[in-house]
């Protein structure tokens, strides 16, 4: 005979029981959800120069790195830096958490639809069906040109990155723009950056309103997603505003909820979203 199992925590039942009301589902995802896959965490002090000693020692920190400037003044630093994260998100296995709320999605009426400022593609990998999934901040997965000569975009796929880690440098030829051979760089949103081609994402946007206007009983489930790079949870707040929609707030560091009615779950996106599952008896 088996034991007879716990009850879920308060906090993961509150979730649970959102979840069985809603039809319709919006995970929103951050920077956080990645970390449970075993993505590097830029956040907070040394967390960036940790993943990428070569630009500490340098003293270059990730908002000068992650700039359009960089790939002016140091094409090849630029081109060590995302060809690199090119490189990890390609080879990565999404955690089990996308699974979980891949399978939930099926369970509701109206499913489910992805906000994502990550730009590691890692929800369409997981399999979510790309025309459910908005990258707010674009995908690394992406190309285009740098000046930008038009707004053309074009898939990373055919370029395979060799990067010297000890010096943070691409070794081998960069992209280059099809139409008029300038340098190419990634089609996300850097800092600082006039030039990003957001034709894709904003395609990606009207295609999300459209869905929004047609799904009742919205419940969103908000993951990792912290205040310094605010998107997702402006979004999350737009949706509870201008949809009546209920949040679910995972984040072990800023779990803080707009209204009672919300629920924080003050825990790592992995460890929450499987004991949500169990909860919703989930076997996977
Ligand atoms: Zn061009």
């Amino acid at each position: 005979m088996e034991p007879p199992s716990l009850p879920p925590p308060d906090d993961i039942a509150r979730a649970a029981e959102l979840i069985a009301q809603a039809e319709a589902l919006v995970i929103g995802a951050g920077a956080g959800m990645g970390i449970d896959s075993g993505l590097p965490d830029f956040r907070g002090p040394g967390g960036f120069w940790r993943a990428y000693p070569a630009l500490g020692q340098r003293g270059l920190d990730f908002y000068e790195v992650a700039s359009p400037h960089t790939f002016d003044t140091d094409p090849a630093l630029a081109w060590g830096f995302y060809g690199h994260r090119l490189a990890l998100y390609r080879t990565t296995r999404p955690h089990a958490g996308f699974g979980i709320l891949r399978r939930l999605s099926e369970r509701l009426r109206h499913g489910a639809v992805v906000y994502t400022s990550n730009v590691d593609g890692h929800f369409q990998r997981a399999g979510f069906a790309a025309d459910s999934v908005t990258e707010c901040h674009g995908s690394i997965h992406h190309l285009q040109c740098t000046l930008p000569c038009s707004d053309d975009l074009w898939p990373a796929d055919g370029f395979v990155p060799e990067v010297d880690a000890a010096t943070c440098t691409l070794l081998n030829a960069p992209p280059a723009c099809p139409r008029c051979g300038a340098l190419a760089r990634p089609a996300i949103l850097m800092f600082g950056d006039g030039s990003w081609v957001d034709r894709r994402t904003r395609l990606q946007e009207a295609r999300l309103q459209r869905w929004l206007a047609t799904a009742t009983r919205v419940v969103v489930i908000e993951i990792g997603a912290g205040t310094a790079i605010p998107s997702v949870r402006d979004f999350s707040h737009e949706l509870l505003i201008g949809h009546g929609a209920r949040l679910i707030r995972i984040n072990p560091a800023e779990p803080a909820v707009p209204t009672r009615l919300d629920v924080a779950l003050a825990r790592p996106a992995a460890t929450a979203l499987l004991a949500l599952a169990a909860a919703l008896d989930d076997d996977g």
